[in-house]
């Protein structure tokens, strides 16, 4: 991965307010926070607000998390360094680019297309060659790749998609916003020995998943 020391005070300061501050505290999730060069992924002209406590527009009625959302969803899947993980809607490609540096293999589906180019290219451009970007409805998962011993969805579903249990490795553990368009829950998916057990973590607002397995349009305001 190609290092860069742009913006380096403003992502040091980010890891320290909006990160630490609020109680994340896992070294390695910290360390790739600090190494992806997150204005990279945010459309040019708002680059100088890639570092802010907020999510931002990417194009196309999509949104790049909040910072502190990324860390906190990557945090509690408890990453090893030969995991394979998979991760749904890759919009402009930086939460795969921080999961890349904490797994063996990151897998991500994206259903706009042009997204999806786009940030499949952003990602080999910065080396990183360990993510592979699908272009499809990720409420089906990659059966194909599975089982997947993370699996990280980024829009908001009405229910936990049944595929994505099915492709949760033995051990696996699965993050997902669960709610309608306006209120969600972070539900933790966690498996032991076949048994699935759910917590609920904080209240969060993103975009909707649309697909078999999400709405079936975008759910009204
Ligand atoms: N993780 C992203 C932000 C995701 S925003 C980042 O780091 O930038 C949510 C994304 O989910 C959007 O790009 C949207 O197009 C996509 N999406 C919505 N439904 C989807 C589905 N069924 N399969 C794959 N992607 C989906």
């Amino acid at each position: 991965m190609l290092e860069t020391k742009e913006y380096a005070p403003q992502r040091a300061e980010m890891i320290e307010k909006q990160l630490r501050r609020r109680g994340i505290s896992d070294a390695a999730v910290l360390a790739a926070m600090l190494a992806v060069p997150r204005h990279q992924f945010v459309p040019e002209e708002l680059r100088s607000r890639a570092y802010e406590d907020a999510p931002l527009p990417i194009g196309g009625g999509q949104t790049i998390s909040q910072p502190y959302i990324v860390a906190a969803m990557t945090s509690v899947l408890r990453l090893q360094p030969g995991d394979r993980v998979l991760e749904i809607g890759t919009g402009c490609g930086f939460q795969a680019a921080v999961l890349s540096h904490l797994a063996r293999e990151v897998f991500t589906i994206e259903l706009r297309p042009e997204l999806a180019s786009a940030a499949s290219e952003k990602l080999a451009r910065l080396g990183y060659h360990n993510v592979h970007v699908h272009c499809g409805d990720g409420t089906l998962g990659l059966p194909e790749f599975a089982p997947f011993d993370g699996i990280l969805v980024a829009a908001a579903a009405p229910e936990v998609p049944e595929p994505l249990l099915t492709q949760l490795a033995e051990t696996g553990r699965l993050i997902i916003p669960v709610g309608d368009a306006d209120n969600q829950e972070l539900q933790l998916v966690e498996k032991h020995a076949g048994v699935f057990s759910t917590k609920m973590l904080e209240g969060c607002r993103f975009v909707p998943l649309v697909g078999h397995h999400g709405w079936q349009k975008p759910p009204l305001r």
